[in-house]
């Protein structure tokens, strides 16, 4: 065996395409019975009604340097992309809307218009240099050097103090907010200015789309490409131990650090093994399915429109919800991200019937249940939302890392995005892959670039693999577009 790869997420799934194209044969062990990782879809609360149990929304999908090299349409994946990316609804009835249309979006935040435009539009006029420089592994300089200094410079604006400076109103402020709080932390930092200027650059060019049918069509058409390339797949085995394996010249770990310490423990280097258990992970998510009788009532015009929401209110209030998370406790009106996928995609619930997927943010490892209070959240900005609840089904933080290992104490970021974190992840070496142990490499979301379904940690491991263990050179973009024969690549 030239490969196994353990996990069968999208970066697991993306190192084994790659590895399988390049002409080698790969395994890949599963523990869950369906493959996917972050990225499945399942009926949950009730028959007929489909829910991506992880991730919905997949601007990545459109944008990695994986994926528009793999091409998920021309592997029948239909993305449905809403005219608006995300709204963010005010109490008082005012709401941000982020259109995929920038012009349009400056307009409507009016006095803020050119204070966004500005931020936003040397980012979205040159967005391939700029997914370019977020997806690399940290360690290259950049093809752009340009887009990477502008983003740079608005990371470190928005990460300041300065970061309120360019608005005068409250909406653009708590619109950037909302989407910097993807990163799972308080948002006046680095690391989530930087999630928060990438995603909302691309709200604004190739939109934040929703694949029919879910999430899982993305795994499936990933899957059936690396079984068409020679590869297999095993489903339901949890790895162990390292040495329950086949013999194979290289290993790739789809896992948390935490995970590798539990399946090679005695075989690490002491100081390697005291970085990995140094690794820390951060708040969490409590998710929560709804089925619902029809859309819902949203109290503001715009809304109805957007695949995702940011519920919360005013930046402060943002800010209030995820410092009280990051210090360990419940906020009473938490970060609440909610999903519609009915408004492209109506397979996903019975005719005239919807689907809401939400996730509040809790503290790291809460075993409660928040649905009460993320129905609250909702109500406050779409009064008469309880009415039309069918059922509900709820994965609270505890829940999720039994769903995924890689999800610890629920963390969907597979470890805290702190600003050392999101450069030295998982462990401080120039090659963040690697691992101490021959030929056995990292490829989750807990190396670079960290979370999302963008496949970029597997192509940065396979990368290596076929440098340094087959001797071969070729570009892994080349393997994925077809432009390079296996037997060519393989010297
Ligand atoms: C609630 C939630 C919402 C999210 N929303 C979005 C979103 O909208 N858009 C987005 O881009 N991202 C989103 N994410 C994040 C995204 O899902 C992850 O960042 C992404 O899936 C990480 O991919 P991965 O391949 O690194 O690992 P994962 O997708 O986590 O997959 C790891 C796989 O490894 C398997 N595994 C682990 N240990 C073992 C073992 N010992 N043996 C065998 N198998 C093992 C697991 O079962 C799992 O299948 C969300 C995550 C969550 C939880």
């Amino acid at each position: 065996m030239d490969a196994v790869v353990v996990g069968s997420g999208p970066n697991g799934l993306a190192a084994a395409v790659i590895l399988a194209r390049a002409g080698l044969e790969v395994e890949v062990y599963e523990a869950a019975s369906t493959v996917g990782g972050g990225a499945r879809t399942a009926e949950l609360a009730l028959p007929g009604f489909r829910f991506d149990v992880c991730a919905a929304v997949h601007p990545m999908g459109l944008a990695s340097p994986f994926f528009r090299a793999f091409d998920l349409a021309a592997h029948g994946v239909e993305m449905l992309t809403p005219e608006v990316s995300y709204a963010h609804p005010l109490d008082d009835g005012r709401v941000g809307l982020a259109w995929r249309d920038l012009e349009r979006t400056a307009t409507e935040l009016a006095s803020d218009g050119p204070a966004w435009r500005s931020l936003f539009r040397p980012l979205v006029e040159r967005w391939p240099g700029l997914v370019e420089v977020a997806m690399s592994d940290l360690r290259r300089w950049p093809a752009d050097p340009l887009t990477a200094l502008r983003f740079g410079l608005r990371v470190l604006e928005q990460g300041s103090p300065l970061w309120g400076a360019r608005f005068r109103g409250p909406i653009a402020p708590a619109l950037l907010t909302g989407v910097s709080a993807h990163a799972l932390t308080p948002p006046r930092a680095l690391p989530p200015a930087a999630v928060g200027l990438l995603l909302a650059a691309l709200g604004h060019t190739v939109g934040w789309p929703l694949p029919r049918g879910g999430s899982q069509a993305i795994s499936n058409a990933l899957a059936a490409d690396l079984q068409r390339h020679g590869g297999r797949i095993i489903t339901g085995h949890r790895v162990q131990s390292l040495a329950d394996l086949p013999a194979a010249r290289t290993v790739l770990l789809n896992t948390s650090p935490a995970e590798l310490v539990r399946i090679a423990s005695s075989a690490l280097p002491t100081r390697y093994h005291r970085w990995l258990r140094s690794f820390r992970y951060g708040a969490a998510a409590c998710k929560v399915d709804f089925a619902l009788s029809g859309p819902v009532p949203w109290a503001t015009a715009g809304c109805h429109l957007a695949g995702t929401l940011h519920l919360v209110g005013h930046r402060h209030e943002a800010v209030a919800a995820e410092h009280t998370v990051a210090a360990g406790h419940h906020a009473e009106r938490p970060y609440v991200l909610a999903v519609q996928p009915g408004v492209v995609d109506p397979s996903r619930a019975p005719q005239d019937q919807a689907t809401l997927s939400v996730y509040a943010h809790v503290p790291h490892g809460s075993p409660v249940d928040v649905s009460d209070t993320v129905i609250a959240q909702i109500e406050r900005f779409a009064p008469g939302f309880r009415d039309l609840i069918l059922a509900h089904h709820t994965l609270t933080a505890a829940q999720l890392e039994h769903h995924n290992a890689n999800y610890l104490g629920g963390d969907i970021a597979a470890g805290a995005l702190t600003t050392w974190q999101t450069l030295f992840r998982p462990v401080p070496r120039w090659d963040p892959y690697s691992t101490p142990l021959p030929g056995v490499y990292l490829c989750s979301a807990s190396t670079p670039p960290g979370p999302g379904v963008h496949g970029m940690a597997g192509l940065h491991a396979a990368h290596r693999v076929l440098r340094q263990h087959f001797n071969i050179h070729t570009n892994p973009l080349q393997l994925l577009r077809g432009t390079a024969q296996p037997a060519a690549a393989r010297e």
